[in-house]
């Protein structure tokens, strides 16, 4: 059995005693101009997928002085949280409007486990500010690095079989359009804009603060575990109803796929340690560039560092589990499936990858989200969802995602993630909502000059 540092050792040695260069060669990248020609800085994704050159970058820190940006800066505006969207939704060359300075607890209430939060606080320090008041969220993303808006605006979700994305415990916010209304939203309150503009890219308005519904704070526990990726499948459904949250990330070209379980416990505190998916990922990466022209070899090593990794285990607060830094820069697509396609897609995917993609060493991500009925535009719509991740290392192409993974997933009949890549525009949207009319017309009404509306959006939204 190898460890880490043997396999590399090993690897490379290997690679030299056969003299053998990496096999792989990253494509070439265009490298967009810091500066534009009027001298306005580019402001780039997480990913570095997207650029732009806003004119006006603002944060205002009173909703008077929010107020004046929307009745007077120059189109379009868009908000911007932590610009974690793998897609256009935030880029312009004209306002780019941050609510950092919308940021914290505003009240709460002990017995009913509410909180009203600002939209522009981010979710690490959402789950330091609600463990301060006894309290926890319901369910958290992959990462805690976006603001609270942003990540409710796209629909952003962890995984539970009887648990809801992050919207589907918001009771109501609050709503400032781009004419100078302040509107508070519920389902008691301006009911059907509440519906439409919850998970509404930031095309109704700036949501300045939000209510949710959380849970009671109590401590989780996490279990990692590498197993054969046909041991886990034949398992999924068991695992998924009776853990709490569930997931796995399939590696491409191993067999082998990362278990990922928590659950609620009174057992005493162990800390996480050290975050090693950097580590591994970069593994994976010179596994990729030295053997991806040999499948089995690669398969082989993986398979013996893979079987010293043993199991890992820790116990704390579930806002200190259930993230993880992801410091190794990807493009993402996700799409949100009818929980009985989500097998048969992702065997698809995985036989397309393997057979086709060998530059592909990102794992496959695969969870599950309740369905939910607070939002129109929500992918969980009335639906429970398997949902499937397909990630290409930023350096690499990730063409493949439209022209190999995309067609495979919408035949399943999926929902993209609002926050992720796809090619869906109105017309496809149209199908897969059925409130998708009525939602446009409350937009229309709410912007009718289209102030808020860049050119991803206008896609989106079917405006010329
Ligand atoms: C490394 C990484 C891991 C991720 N993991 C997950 C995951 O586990 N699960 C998941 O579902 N998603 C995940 N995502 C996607 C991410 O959660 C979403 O893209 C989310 O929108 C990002 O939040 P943000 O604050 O960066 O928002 P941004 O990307 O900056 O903005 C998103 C949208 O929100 C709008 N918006 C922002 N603030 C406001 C406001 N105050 N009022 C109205 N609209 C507003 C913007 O205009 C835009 O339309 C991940 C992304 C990355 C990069």
């Amino acid at each position: 059995m190898l460890n880490r540092r043997q396999f590399l050792g090993f690897t490379a040695a290997s690679s030299a005693s056969l003299m053998l260069p990496a096999c792989y060669k990253a494509p070439a990248k265009i490298i967009p101009a810091a500066q534009d020609a009027q001298g306005h800085y580019i402001w780039q994704n997480w990913s570095g997928s997207e650029h732009a050159y806003p004119s006006q970058r603002l944060a205002p820190n009173t909703l008077d002085e929010l107020k004046t940006t929307l009745a007077n800066a120059t189109a379009p505006i868009r908000c911007v949280g932590a610009g974690h969207s793998f897609n256009g939704q935030c880029a312009t060359n004209g306002t780019l409007l941050a609510l950092d300075n919308f940021s914290g607890l505003v009240s709460h209430d002990e017995a009913k486990n509410t909180a009203v939060i600002k939209a522009g606080t981010r979710l690490q320090q959402l789950g330091q500010l609600l463990e301060s008041i006894g309290q926890d969220m319901v369910n958290i993303p992959d990462v805690n690095k976006q603001t609270l808006a942003g990540a409710i605006a796209t629909g952003t979700h962890g995984s539970g079989y009887t648990l809801p994305a992050l919207h589907g415990r918001v009771q109501s916010f609050k709503l400032l359009t781009v004419q100078g209304q302040e509107l508070n939203c519920s389902t008691s309150q301006n009911a059907d804009i509440f519906h439409a503009a919850l998970v509404g890219l930031g095309s109704f308005g700036v949501v300045t603060e939000y209510t949710l519904e959380n849970w009671p704070l109590a401590y989780t526990e996490r279990q990692v575990t590498m197993l054969p990726l046909e041991n886990l499948l034949a398992e999924w459904s068991d695992l998924y109803q009776k853990n709490r949250n569930a997931e796995f990330f399939y590696i491409p070209f191993t067999g082998l796929a990362m278990k990922v379980l928590h659950n609620q416990t009174t057992k005493a505190v162990t800390p996480r340690g050290v975050d090693k998916d950097m580590d591994s990922l970069m593994d994976l990466k010179k596994l990729r560039d030295y053997v991806g022209w040999s499948p089995s070899l690669r398969k082989r090593i993986a398979q013996m560092v893979a079987d010293n990794h043993g199991t890992e285990y820790a116990v704390d607060y579930a806002w200190k589990l259930l993230a993880s830094e992801r410091s190794v820069r990807f493009h993402e697509m996700e799409y949100h499936l009818p929980l009985d396609a989500q097998l048969p897609a992702l065997k698809e995917v995985i036989a397309v990858i393997e057979s086709q993609r060998h530059d592909v060493f990102f794992p496959i991500e695969a969870r599950v989200i309740k369905g939910d009925e607070n939002a129109w535009l929500s992918p969980f719509y009335q639906q429970d969802t398997g949902s499937i991740a397909v990630h290409a290392y930023y350096e690499d192409d990730y063409q493949f995602l439209y022209t190999l993974i995309e067609p495979i997933l919408k035949r399943y009949g999926g929902r993209p993630h609002w926050g992720k890549l796809h090619s869906l525009s109105d017309k496809d949207f149209a199908l897969l909502y059925p409130q998708w009319q009525q939602v446009k017309a409350i937009r229309q009404q709410l912007d009718p000059q289209g102030k808020l509306l860049n050119s991803y959006t206008q896609k989106i939204w079917g405006v010329a």
